[in-house]
């Protein structure tokens, strides 16, 4: 038989711009390699553990399942070894070699840009192997996969450009083993006290004995297990660490349910939404254990997407351990411990906005957006919709929110709608013409700055008895009827009789200017300060939710609308003085176009502004002619 030869294999681009990174790096965060290594080696043992529970044949089946640390001061040298899985070659070349992971470029890209922050995110990206080229100049993996018969290898890399395979002529158990040679610069990390003090500090949860020397390091609690009132706070906040890299959570739910379903749950909020780069849209979900097993990594179905900021873990007793991550999917204890997870994360948060309204405003700050599109969840939308904040024309600043409850607590006796207005933010919706009838009256407006927002109530449908509604589709009937709360003395003399009749010719012939670009033009009795606005025929799109559609189909034409016009303002009253005196004067059809336009332009659906600042410059011009002649000047 041949004897195997040395196979040299080159490190893939990617990965070579990393190990530059790496390797040329003074970060004071060198330690976590060793976290990276143990939490490799403890993933290596839960695949085992996993394999040996469904019943395939794993080779020195009676080896315990551990992790152990050497180190040898004067060869600058340390050794991690586990008894899991270990590496065919095929697998040697693919995961350590390669960065599987997608999101890697952005990876290197945050890297290079912030270097401090490689503590926090590199196990993030599956690239933690790597980190070992923080300290070592040399990187020996000695390693045997638990199939049977397969080889003991060994693969051996500098971290410059390339790394090499070769057979290994010494007997090794399964499993594999790093060995470590440190740089000179970093030869102290061979030290008894500092790797106890790192293995405390980054690996204490890990749920197989981490050895160190002959000392067992690591405490193995299944902190979610305990009783509530045995846990302290510190320790909730050191698991949390443990599990995100991240500093303190925002907020601890621990969950202990013994009917219909047993299960304990421990989850985290964190304070930070960390979806900074959009990548854990991927990488959510709840650690699933089954008995103190950990049966997967990140399960995507225990939460819903909008729950997905949670952290944390699910243990339950009622779940076969030898269960396969693809069965889960069918099994109904599995969905029901699922919808309870949801249930009672929305319960917490329900008794947090209640208890603790400013924490739950905190809350809502990082993370109401993801929330949000809890709108479709039907069979918790009460629960969801008691969530949900807003900003309103009663509150003072974009600070301060409102729930629904509060909304419908100050209705007016008859109100049977929550009304709402669109717009990019809080000075822009307070000059929205439609919102003026609503101030006359004194009636709440709910402001949405959040294009998402609108769907929300698309989703939701109602609160209580209560549909949304937006202003600018509102039934103005519905609201006339309400007393006006600010009282105005009338600026203009009634119309006489005349009068009226002239005012519905400019109309009409207002409309006729405007031709099939509008439903009708008519008098208006929501508005105050402006002249005119565009009103949606009743059940239609919302202007806001049109001009989202149109943004992305290009081809979607603008709905007609009605235009309105107020009779009480001096443009208008001016408008029809002219109107008399020649019905056909060109400054009429000029203004109509104009109001018209300007009308589109607030509400987003103008396509092309050009005409409008045409006419409005020449207008301009005019006026200046006016002023000077006025003025004398
Ligand atoms: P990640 O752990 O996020 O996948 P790493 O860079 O830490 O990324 O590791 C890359 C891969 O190398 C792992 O996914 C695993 O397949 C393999 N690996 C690393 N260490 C071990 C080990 N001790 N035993 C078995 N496989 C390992
Ligand atoms: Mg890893």
């Amino acid at each position: 038989m041949k004897k195997k030869q040395t196979h040299t294999y080159e490190f893939k681009a990617e990965v070579k711009q990393l190990l530059d990174i790496l390797v040329h790096s003074l970060y004071t965060s060198r330690e976590i390699f060793l976290r990276e290594l143990i939490s490799n080696a403890s993933d290596a043992l839960d695949k085992l553990r996993f394999e040996s529970t469904r019943g395939t044949a794993v080779a020195d089946k009676d080896l315990p399942l551990e992790i152990k640390i050497d180190f040898d001061e004067k060869k600058k040298l340390i050794t991690v070894t586990d008894t899991g899985v270990g590496m065919t070659e095929d697998e040697l070349i693919k995961n350590i070699g390669t960065i599987a992971k997608s999101g890697s470029a952005e990876f290197l890209k945050q890297l290079s840009e912030d270097k401090s922050d490689v503590n926090n995110i590199i196990g993030k990206f599956g690239v933690g192997f790597y980190s070992v080229f923080m300290v070592a100049e040399k990187v020996v993996i000695k390693t045997k996969s638990f199939n049977e018969d397969a080889p003991a290898l060994e693969w051996v890399s500098d971290g410059l450009g390339s790394f090499e395979i070769n057979p290994l002529a010494e007997k090794i158990n399964r499993g594999t083993i790093i060995e470590i040679h440190l740089k000179e610069e970093t030869k102290d990390y061979a030290d008894k006290y500092r790797l106890e003090t790192i293995i405390k500090k980054h690996s204490n949860f890990i749920s197989f004995p981490i050895y160190l020397g002959v000392e067992k390091i690591n405490t193995i609690t299944a902190l979610w297990r305990e009783p509530k009132s045995n846990i302290k706070k510190e320790a909730y906040n050191e698991f949390y660490k443990f599990l995100t890299y991240d500093e303190e959570p925002m907020d601890t739910i621990h969950v202990s349910v013994d009917a219909p379903i047993q299960f304990n749950a421990l989850m985290f909020i964190p304070k930070k939404n960390f979806d900074l780069f959009g990548y854990n849209r991927e990488d959510y979900g709840l650690d699933l254990y089954v008995r103190r097993v950990l049966i997967q990594h990140k399960n995507k179905d225990l939460l819903p997407e909008y729950l997905s900021f949670v952290k944390g873990v699910v243990d339950s007793e009622d779940l076969p351990l030898n269960i396969s991550r693809e069965t889960l999917q069918e099994n109904v204890i599995f969905h029901k411990i699922a919808s309870s997870v949801t249930s009672q994360i929305l319960s917490y948060l329900v008794k947090k906005a209640k208890d603790e309204p400013e924490k739950y405003r905190e809350f809502w700050k990082e993370h109401g957006r993801i929330f949000k599109m809890g709108y479709s969840d039907f069979s918790n939308m009460e629960k969801f919709t008691q969530l949900l904040r807003f900003n309103s024309s009663f509150n003072e600043d974009t600070k301060q929110l409102v729930s629904l409850e509060e909304y419908a607590s100050r209705m007016k006796e008859e109100q049977k709608e929550i009304f709402y207005a669109f717009g990019i933010n809080r000075e822009a919706v307070a000059l929205d013409p439609h919102l003026e009838i609503f101030k006359k009256k004194g009636i709440e407006v709910l402001y949405l700055f959040d294009p998402v927002d609108e769907f929300v109530f698309n989703g939701v449908r109602k609160f209580k008895e209560f549909e949304f509604k937006s202003v600018d589709s509102v039934d103005i009937g519905k609201i006339e009827k309400f007393e006006d709360t600010v009282k105005e003395e009338d600026k203009f003399e009634k119309l006489d009789k005349k009068d009226e009749k002239h005012f519905d010719s400019l109309l009409a012939s207002m409309k006729k200017t405007l031709g099939d670009r509008v439903t009708d033009v008519k008098v208006s009795s929501r508005l105050n300060e402006s002249p005119a606005c565009l009103v949606n025929p009743d059940d239609t799109m919302t202007a806001s939710m049109q001009r989202l559609l149109r943004m992305t189909n290009k081809d979607m034409t603008v709905q007609k609308k009605l235009l309105e016009i107020n009779k009480n303002h001096k443009l208008i009253r001016n408008l029809l003085k002219i109107f008399i005196q020649n019905t056909n004067d060109e400054y009429i059809a000029n203004v109509t176009e104009q109001l018209f336009e300007s009308a589109l332009l607030l509400e987003g659906n103008l396509d092309d502004p050009h005409k409008l600042v045409n006419r409005l410059n020449k207008m301009l011009e005019q006026s200046s002619d006016w002023y000077t002649q006025v003025k004398n000047i």
